[in-house]
């Protein structure tokens, strides 16, 4: 017990209040500042910005990874697969106007759901204090 330090227990003493983490994700869907609302979170298509423009809040220990690639793959891929059964057993139509369908639909919705699901899992990253978005450096 010796080993923790009193900064440490006032830090777990703040993570008993959490931030929501509704309005955050909300936020983070929008590419904006999960902290003020108002500031962008991106600084191209899918590369964080270092800070907030508008409350400085930091964004660059964030820890997005492979997870925005992956709920993207599995929000499509849950999406598109029975829509494409469906209208091939429904419709029948030529292979190449279903691959020119669905290949375009699922590069557009990709496209689409990437950069806002960077920004779903930072905010949520933030909201729950996790990789460096401790409690204590929230201004
Ligand atoms: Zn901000």
């Amino acid at each position: 017990m010796e080993q923790y330090s009193k900064q440490a227990y006032d830090m777990a003493q703040t993570e008993i209040h959490p931030r929501d983490t509704l309005p955050a994700v909300r936020h983070g869907w929008g590419r904006r500042c999960p902290s003020c609302g108002k500031g962008r979170m991106m600084q191209g298509y899918l590369k964080v910005a270092h800070a907030c423009g508008e409350c400085r809040q930091e964004f660059y220990h964030h820890r997005a990874d492979d997870g925005p690639a992956y709920l993207t793959i599995l929000i499509v891929g849950h999406l598109m697969a029975p829509l494409l059964l469906h209208v091939f057993v429904t419709y029948r139509p030529d292979p190449w106007v279903m691959l020119a369908i669905f290949g375009l639909g699922c590069i557009t919705l990709s496209l689409y759901l990437l950069p806002r699901l960077k920004g779903v899992i930072v905010a949520f990253q933030w909201a729950r204090g996790m990789h460096g978005f401790g409690y204590s450096r929230q201004t």
